[in-house]
């Protein structure tokens, strides 16, 4: 989502993520092996894949939360400068970093809410703290983003006293404080039970209907296939096959993406 201001520069088919052929180790151990995706502005993008297969990873490199040793990594065309080498590379510039990160917010599976603050105080710390913004203007606007994620009374409550889907919510609403370019899911829904899923997967696709930009690591094919412009399988580190929703789910041309998905089913 574009507003005004500094981002008004960027075109709209800059993509805000781009990933070229990276390559990412713990240790001997290579779990991504030339990997490249983008995720381009306005459109959602669905990563599936077996448990193991580097999803996070990606993602976590992604958003810079991870080091990689080898491949490109560009925010709005802006590539991520490096310094060192392989598994010595790190990112050069921490000013650049943060920048980045903080217009990429993530959403986890377990929400990672801050147990000892308040539903409000949860979804205003980092825009005051780490943007620096005005505590009234960001009050304002979580006020309004908790009403959007349908939880708008619950800003005196902490997170024990809310249910897994509520948490989540509060946790989206988190994320939109901050008026990231892109959003990032890992699994958001994988803690939840079936009943409190789809409260939250609600609010994914009304999030996705709004044009905003999104990845999204998800086990259910089923809002994979509702809401995302693009699906990308990975299988041990490398993309097996990627493709419109339709064609990945509907036509199916790996074997492997077919045991998969007839494994999830
Ligand atoms: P997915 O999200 O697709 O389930 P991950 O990206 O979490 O996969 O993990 C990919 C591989 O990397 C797995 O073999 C996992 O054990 C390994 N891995 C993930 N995080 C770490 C880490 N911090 N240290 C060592 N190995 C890791
Ligand atoms: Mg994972």
């Amino acid at each position: 989502m574009l507003t005004k201001d500094s981002k008004s520069e960027i075109s709209a088919d800059q993509p805000v993520i781009e990933i070229r052929d990276l390559h990412k180790s713990y240790g001997d151990l290579e779990v991504l092996k030339g990997v490249s995706m983008t995720a381009p502005r306005g459109h959602v993008t669905s990563l599936i894949g077996s448990s193991g297969s580097g999803k996070s990873t990606l993602l976590r490199c992604a958003n810079l939360l991870e080091d990689s040793q080898r491949g490109e990594i560009l925010f709005n065309g802006e590539p991520i400068l490096w310094k060192g080498d392989g598994p010595h590379r790190r990112p050069a510039d921490r000013k650049q970093v943060t920048r980045i990160r903080t217009n990429l917010s993530m959403v986890f599976q377990q929400f990672n809410l801050w147990a000892h603050m308040t539903i409000l105080e949860n979804v205003m710390e980092a825009p005051v703290t780490v943007l620096g913004r005005d505590r009234k203007e960001v009050e304002e606007k979580a006020r309004i983003y908790l009403d959007k994620v349908g939880i708008g009374d619950k800003c005196d409550v902490y997170p024990a006293q809310m249910s897994g889907g509520q948490q989540q919510r509060a946790a989206i609403a988190r994320a939109l404080c901050m008026e990231p370019q892109a959003l990032l899911f890992d699994e958001p829904t994988s803690a939840l039970d079936p009943e409190l899923e789809q409260e939250v997967i609600k609010v994914i696709k009304a999030l996705a209907e709004e044009g905003r930009t999104m990845i999204i690591v998800t086990h259910d094919m089923r809002m994979a296939s509702d809401i995302s412009d693009h699906v990308v399988f990975l299988h041990k580190g490398l993309i097996e096959e990627e493709g419109h929703p339709s064609e990945l789910f509907g036509k199916p041309k790996s074997e492997r993406l077919k045991q998969f998905l007839s494994a999830t089913v």
